[in-house]
């Protein structure tokens, strides 16, 4: 079964040819960051722009890839939320029209299952399982008894975790999206600064970041006051101890209390090398439960992850008809009928 997929949520184009939801053919990928990095953010309007602009080349460059033409595939994937409206538009009407031309069926895609489902890029999710979905807009540890079925667990109360990464390296005058360069920072500095891990002993599975966001800023704030010159390296070792210490902290108690087997970490977050790290030390001590980080290549935005859920979808004939719309606050819940 091949199906082309349409990704365009927040400020990457992208289309993919994925086959049995685990091979991919092509993925295809244009992103914006460069427009957007002078507002130290998204802005939506120049994102929407930028879509339009670039969709039917991204296209074209997919199917080129893949070697494949529209007579050889069986469905068109498309993100239809959670994400920015007008950007969501450009990528659902984009397959809303392809899917006419070539008179294929339209699958609906979660964007956050489009995370998760990328996994499978590694190696196939083995059910009971766990993820963590940490991403610039999320972060979601949900339980998924079976393909397609999610029950959240715990989610963040404020901050995302990416956009706690953001945020910081904000503070610090780093390029959008900060998550990489605090990463590499990060590596080279020591952990000098005493941050608070967020919840660390509230009994639930709740993430929140603001906390943390404020002692960074204040610690920053406070130097600058005093006139001291701050170690930005060994600020970024201590920020990203606290972030990866909370993740793994709610992980730990939810896998002890919830017996799985496989583990997927996903989200642009995925791709953070001292949570690898970590939750592979802690899975070491969970014999029955594999532990399936989302390959590099897929941890951030990409169409690939739409086909690979839209796969999921097309097994179980959920299609949705040309009048889809965007849905632009879509969660896990919505999924869990
Ligand atoms: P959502 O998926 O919630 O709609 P999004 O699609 O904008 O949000 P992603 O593209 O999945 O988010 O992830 C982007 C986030 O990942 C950014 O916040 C970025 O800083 C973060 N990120 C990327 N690489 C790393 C890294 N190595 N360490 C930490 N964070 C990272
Ligand atoms: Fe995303
Ligand atoms: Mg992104």
């Amino acid at each position: 079964t091949k199906i082309i997929a349409f990704e365009s949520s927040a400020d990457e184009t992208s289309v993919a040819v994925v086959e049995d939801g685990h091979i991919v053919l092509s993925n295809s990928v244009a992103t914006q960051i460069n427009s957007h990095q002078r507002f130290g953010g998204i802005v939506p309007e120049v994102a929407s722009r930028h879509h339009i602009e670039w969709i039917t080349r991204v296209l074209d460059d997919a199917l080129a890839q893949a070697q494949v033409k529209p007579s050889d595939l069986d469905a068109v994937a498309v993100t239809y939320g959670p994400g920015l409206v007008g950007s969501l538009l450009v990528g659902l009407m984009g397959a809303k029209t392809f899917a006419l031309a070539h008179d294929l069926p339209i699958i609906p895609v979660n964007h956050l299952a489009g995370h998760i489902s990328a996994a499978n890029f590694n190696q196939p999710i083995v059910y009971p399982a766990m993820a963590l979905m940490v991403s610039g807009g999320h972060t979601e540890l949900v339980l998924m008894t079976s393909e397609n079925k999610f029950e959240v667990l715990g989610e963040t109360r404020d901050d995302a975790a990416g956009e706690s990464f953001d945020k910081v390296g904000r503070l610090l005058k780093l390029p959008y999206p900060a998550g990489k360069t605090i990463d590499e920072m990060a590596h080279r500095g020591k952990a000098t600064i005493k941050f608070p891990t967020a919840m660390a002993h509230e009994d639930n599975y709740d993430f929140s970041f603001s906390g943390l966001k404020s002692a960074v800023i204040n610690y920053v704030h406070h130097a600058e006051q005093k006139q001291e010159t701050i170690n930005q390296d060994d600020l970024a070792t201590s920020f990203q101890n606290a972030v990866v210490d909370a993740l793994i902290g709610r992980t730990e108690r939810a896998l002890r209390h919830y017996p799985v087997k496989s583990f997927v970490l996903a989200g642009g977050v995925a791709a953070n090398s001292q949570l690898r790290e970590s939750l592979t030390t802690l899975l070491n001590d969970f014999n029955d439960t594999i532990f399936i980080p989302v390959p590099l290549t897929y941890t951030g935005d990409n169409a690939a992850m739409i086909g690979a859920a839209g796969y999921w979808n097309y097994k179980q004939n959920i299609f949705a008809d040309l009048d889809l719309n965007t849905d632009p606050g879509l969660d896990f819940e919505l999924l869990q009928s």
